[in-house]
């Protein structure tokens, strides 16, 4: 990529999206184009080829999709489904017809591997079990974007990748309790716990075992692999480390400075117990990949003011 390469970001404006711009402009590069759904909405195949057509762009990143937590996930299901299939399936016929030319990345995610795995979770487990209910809609939505970036290589030879993602957090994340990631919804009410003297209820038992990738890491890491990764193999992207939910809320309360006593809601799930991912696929690409460590990735986040602010209103 170099600066003039004309570059696309659909979900610019997301965690992962604004992510991958900002690690873009870092590199210098000139030409990004991030249009908010209200420019082009991805779930129109007609407005999608119409924007190729008319930007014909070197690379696409495909950050875009719904969205949310293990409680959005359960409880909307069937749009998850629908919208994670319509916007990657407009986007492989739009690209195949009228901008065959441009490299696409597309960003699958770790949890749409099945329940139960060998841990940590080599990309080999895709499609090799059931899927955890609490996200199925998700999963298979996701899993058809996967399958269709293959198989749009094979038939037509577009230039398709595909990342799997573990759980990110970062600037510009969904704070929103209800929908939002566990990183995300752990920092918000430690937060509320000491600006506001709010109870701190997390959910689930507190046992499973997650990871937590810095959005601009895992961008790091997608820019890599649109420079220098070609094939229908996907790549897992993790941090390399993980902590139980338990763990990882010790380690916010101490950053934030609070050490209330927690509740733990059992009426919400854990989901899948244990989520680790194998990295070893992406260091055999990118050797020089130094994800940063959790706490790092927090002190970032809680000494950016206007985030803060965000995350408290
Ligand atoms: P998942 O990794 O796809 O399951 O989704 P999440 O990022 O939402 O993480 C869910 C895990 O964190 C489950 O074990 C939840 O029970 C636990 N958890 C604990 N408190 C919270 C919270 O406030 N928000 C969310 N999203 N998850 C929480």
């Amino acid at each position: 990529m170099d600066k003039d390469s004309k570059t696309l970001i659909f979900g610019g404006s997301g965690l992962l999206g604004s992510a991958v711009k900002r690690v873009l402009y870092t590199k210098g590069l000139e030409n990004v184009l991030a249009p908010r759904s209200k420019e082009v909405n991805l779930l129109e195949k007609a407005e999608v080829k119409k924007y190729l057509n008319k930007e014909k762009p070197e690379y696409i990143f495909m950050t875009a999709g719904l969205v949310g937590g293990i409680v959005g996930n359960s409880t909307r299901p069937a749009d998850f489904l629908y919208e994670n299939s319509m916007m990657i399936l407009n986007l492989l016929e739009s690209a195949r017809e009228v901008s065959p030319n441009s490299k696409i990345l597309y960003t699958g995610s770790n949890c749409i591997y099945p329940k139960e795995n060998p841990q940590p979770i080599k990309e080999g487990r895709l499609m090799a079990g059931k899927l955890e209910d609490t996200n199925k809609g998700y999963a298979v939505a996701k899993i058809l974007g996967v399958v269709g970036c293959e198989l749009y290589r094979k038939q037509y030879g577009l230039d398709v990748i595909c990342a799997m993602p573990t759980n990110l957090y970062g600037l510009n994340d969904n704070y929103d309790l209800e929908n939002g990631h566990m990183i995300a919804g752990l920092i918000k009410k430690f937060l509320l716990a000491k600006e506001k003297g709010k109870e701190i209820i997390l959910w689930g038992t507190g046992n499973p075992i997650r990871e937590a990738l810095y959005s601009e890491d895992c961008a790091d890491a997608l820019v890599y692999l649109m420079e220098n990764y070609s094939s229908d193999e996907i790549v897992n992207i993790g941090p390399g480390f993980h902590y139980s939910i338990k763990e990882f809320a010790e380690i916010i309360g101490r950053e934030i400075g609070i050490d209330s006593k927690i509740k733990w809601d059992s009426s919400k799930p854990d989901g899948t117990f244990e989520k680790r991912t194998d990295i070893e696929r992406l260091k055999s690409i990118y050797p020089d990949f130094k994800p940063r460590s959790f706490i790092e990735g927090l002190r970032n986040i809680l000494s950016n003011e206007k985030e803060v602010k965000k995350i408290l209103s």
